[in-house]
């Protein structure tokens, strides 16, 4: 069996070594990384963009899906061709013991957690709130509000350094929607990312002295297929033109921002947004 180590050097906080264990245990293919992340919803649309990314800037990733097994490698394979390191995790978010069991499996594959980004979420289709029923309601809380608490709570738990973590970065995946409120589309969706900002200003003070920070990217109208699963696929189209920059905004976009947010780069921001929604 191969294994991986990684060990923190003091000489620069940013920089992770990842040894791969030979069987014999001699260490091999020392690298140097700058964390380990894992990213929530990782197979397609942002999260995939935001795993590609990770994985150019020298994170070890982790991609996490719930049921597109094949994408999910298709991402590991794109950042491995790079010259990255990643694996596929499947697990739903709003499931504790698979929440558990994603993260035992980035600490066995990576060693400590630096980083994570809670982006899966999802949305009903587009409708008035008077014809919402609560099992759609229920969905919607349960992945964008539950999944997102219990990965932040998963993280804080083993990278704290109260806790013998080693701190990190937390980037929370809300949406211009917390503010906009999305009238006659999906308000319970927009709720949830107002859940998701409150998570992110509460955390960030109460992690704050453990070495972690939190902070969220805002997209506005992204071009992703969540956008068909609204009922609307040309939904982009449509409303592109009326961003006050003229057009949607690619995932890879809202992933630069998400990267900056993780990077020592931003050391000192913590507790704040990004709205990456071209002025909307
Ligand atoms: P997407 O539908 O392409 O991606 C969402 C991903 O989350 C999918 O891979 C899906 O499988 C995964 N997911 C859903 N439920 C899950 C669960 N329970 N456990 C694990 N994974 C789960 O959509 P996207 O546009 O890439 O959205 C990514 C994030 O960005 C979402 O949180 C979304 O709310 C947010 N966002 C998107 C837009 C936009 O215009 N595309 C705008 C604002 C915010």
């Amino acid at each position: 069996m191969w294994s991986l180590l990684t060990s923190k050097h003091s000489w620069i906080d940013s920089l992770w070594w990842v040894a791969f264990l030979r069987p014999d245990g001699q260490a091999v293919g020392m690298k140097p990384t700058s964390g380990v992340v894992l990213v929530t919803g990782g197979s397609r649309g942002i999260g995939a963009a935001t795993c590609v990314l990770a994985g150019r800037d020298g994170y070890a990733v982790g991609v996490n899906y719930r049921k597109d097994a094949s994408a999910a490698k298709q991402v590991v394979v794109q950042i491995e061709a790079a010259g990255g390191q990643a694996i596929a995790i499947q697990g739903d978010v709003s499931e504790e013991s698979d929440v558990r069991r994603v993260f035992d499996t980035m600490q066995e594959a990576f060693g400590p957690l630096t980083a994570l980004v809670n982006n899966a979420g999802i949305l009903g289709r587009q409708a008035r709130v008077a014809d919402i029923d609560v099992a759609r309601l229920r969905r919607v809380l349960e992945t964008n509000v539950v999944g997102a608490f219990l990965c932040a709570r998963e993280a804080v738990r083993r990278m704290s350094n109260h806790r013998g973590g080693v701190g990190g970065a937390i980037v929370n995946v809300s949406s211009r929607a917390a503010v906009l409120g999305s009238p006659g589309e999906y308000v319970d969706y927009a709720m949830s990312k107002g859940a998701l900002d409150t998570l992110t200003v509460g955390l960030a003070k109460e992690v704050a002295a453990d070495g972690i920070r939190v902070n969220a990217v805002r997209p506005g109208i992204i071009d992703t297929a969540i956008h068909a699963s609204g009922g609307e696929p040309g939904r982009v189209a449509r409303l592109g033109p009326s961003v006050p920059l003229g057009r949607a905004g690619t995932p890879e976009e809202v992933a630069e921002a998400t990267l900056w947010l993780l990077s020592q780069a931003s050391s000192f921001v913590t507790g704040t947004f990004i709205d990456v929604s071209g002025g909307r």
